[in-house]
C-alpha cells in the first residue's frame, strides 16, 4: 500500500480512527490542485469546476451537477430546490444526518415539518413498514397535516447499507404519488464499495443526490449535487443565497476529481471494509457486542455491561498511538497496518484485564 502520509504533512492520519474526515489530501491531489483552472465559477465559467460537475453527472446518469462546499450545503440546496410552496413535510429516518447533524438547516431554511420515522427493522427504512404508514399523500382532501413532498433517504446510514431493491420500491412509490426523493449520499461510495449497485443505478431513481468528496475519499473539501437541469439551475440560486458561490473553486474541484478517480474508482475503499470487519471480529471474539452491524467502514462498539468503558479503550489505544474518540470507529484508506494491529491489541488487553478483574472478584 502506498504511503499516503509521506508527502511531508506532520499531522498523520494513519493512526486516526476518529472519523474519515481525518483523511488528508494526497500528493496527487495537491498536484492536481496546483494545475487547476482559476476562472470565476459564480458566473459558471470555470473549466475545472464544470468538468467535475459534468463528470459527476455522467457517473450518476443525471443531467447536471453542482459543486458545493460541503455535504451539509449539498443537502440544503437540494431540498430547498425541490420544494416549492408550503405546507410541506419531509419524511426521513430518525437517525438521518439532515435531522441530527446539520444544525437544523434544512428544516430552518425551508420551514418543512419533519416526519421522523424509526425504521421497524432497526437498520433501514422500508416502504411497507415505515413509509406507507407515515406518509401524508396529498389526496386533495385532508388539510390538517402537511403533505409529504420529499422523502429523504440516506445511504450509508451509520455505516449500514440500504438495499437498492428497497430504494427502488420507495422511489417508484413516491414518484407515483407525486412525492420527490432526495438521497443524502455523502457516503454512497461506501454502499457501492460494499457491492450495492453502481452510481448510475442510483442516479435515475432520485430527484437529487448529494455526494461528498471529503470523508472517505480524502479531498480536503467539497461535495456535489446532481439532478435535472431545472433543479440544478435553481440550486445555483440557493447556493448563492447562502454564501456558497465560490469565485475560484477550480483547485478544490481538481483535488475532488482525483479523490473520485483514485480512491473510489481505484478501489481503495474495499480494503477499509475488510479492516472494519476484522476489528469487529476481534471485538466480538472476546464477547463484545456491536450497536450496529459492520457493513462498510464503521465499527460501533457497545460498552453496555462490559467491565470497561469507552474512556478505558481510548486511553489504552492512545498508549499505542492509536486515536479513537467515541463508540463509533471509522476506518479510512490511509489507516496503516500497524494501527490496525495496535488497535486489536488494545481490545485484547482490555478484555483480558477485565476478565482477570472478574476472576479476582
Ligand atoms: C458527513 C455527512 C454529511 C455532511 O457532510 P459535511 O461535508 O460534513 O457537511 C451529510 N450526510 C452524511 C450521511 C454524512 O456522513
Amino acid at each position: 500500500m502506498p504511503d499516503y502520509n509521506a508527502w511531508s504533512h506532520p499531522d498523520t492520519a494513519a493512526f486516526d480512527f476518529r472519523g474519515d474526515v481525518r483523511t488528508r489530501p494526497t500528493a496527487a491531489m495537491l498536484e492536481a490542485l496546483s494545475n487547476a483552472s482559476l476562472e470565476d465559477d459564480v458566473s459558471g465559467t470555470d473549466t475545472t469546476t464544470n468538468e467535475l460537475q459534468n463528470y459527476m453527472a455522467h457517473l450518476t446518469s443525471k443531467p447536471a451537477g453542482l459543486f458545493v462546499l460541503s455535504g451539509t450545503m449539498g443537502n440544503l440546496v437540494s431540498i430547498r430546490s425541490l420544494l416549492t410552496q408550503p405546507p410541506y413535510a419531509i419524511l426521513c429516518d430518525a437517525r438521518a444526518h439532515i435531522l441530527n447533524n446539520e444544525s437544523g438547516g434544512v428544516f430552518a431554511l425551508t420551514g418543512a415539518i419533519p416526519q421522523v420515522v424509526q425504521p421497524a427493522n432497526g437498520r433501514f427504512l422500508t416502504l411497507d413498514d415505515d413509509i406507507i404508514p407515515r406518509i401524508q399523500v396529498d389526496n386533495g382532501k385532508q388539510i390538517h397535516k402537511a403533505p409529504t413532498r420529499i422523502i429523504a433517504l440516506e445511504n450509508t446510514l451509520n455505516g449500514m447499507v440500504m438495499p437498492l431493491s428497497e430504494i427502488r420500491r420507495i422511489c417508484n412509490y413516491a414518484h407515483k404519488h407525486g412525492i420527490l426523493v432526495h438521497l443524502d449520499g455523502a457516503r454512497l461510495w461506501e454502499a457501492i464499495a460494499a457491492g450495492e449497485g453502481s452510481l448510475s443505478d442510483y442516479g435515475p431513481l432520485f430527484d437529487t443526490i448529494t455526494l461528498c468528496f471529503a470523508k472517505g475519499l480524502g479531498a480536503s473539501a467539497g461535495a456535489v449535487v446532481v439532478g435535472s437541469e431545472a433543479v440544478i439551475r435553481h440550486a445555483r440560486w440557493i447556493r448563492q443565497s447562502i454564501g456558497g458561490g465560490v469565485r475560484q473553486p477550480g483547485p478544490l474541484c481538481a483535488a475532488a476529481r482525483v479523490a473520485v478517480e483514485q480512491t473510489f474508482c481505484g478501489g481503495l475503499l474495499q480494503r477499509t471494509h475488510g479492516i472494519a470487519r476484522d476489528i469487529a471480529a476481534e471485538w466480538q471474539k472476546h464477547g463484545g457486542r456491536l450497536t450496529f452491524p459492520t457493513e462498510t467502514n464503521m465499527v460501533w462498539f457497545n460498552f453496555n455491561g462490559l467491565g470497561f468503558t469507552l474512556e478505558d479503550l481510548v486511553k489504552e489505544a492512545a498508549t499505542r498511538g492509536v486515536l479513537i474518540s467515541r463508540d463509533r470507529l471509522v476506518v479510512h484508506y490511509q489507516i496503516c497496518e500497524e494501527a490496525i494491529e495496535s488497535l486489536k491489541k488494545s481490545i485484547e488487553v482490555l478484555f483480558s484485564r477485565f476478565q482477570e478483574t472478574r476472576e479476582i472478584a
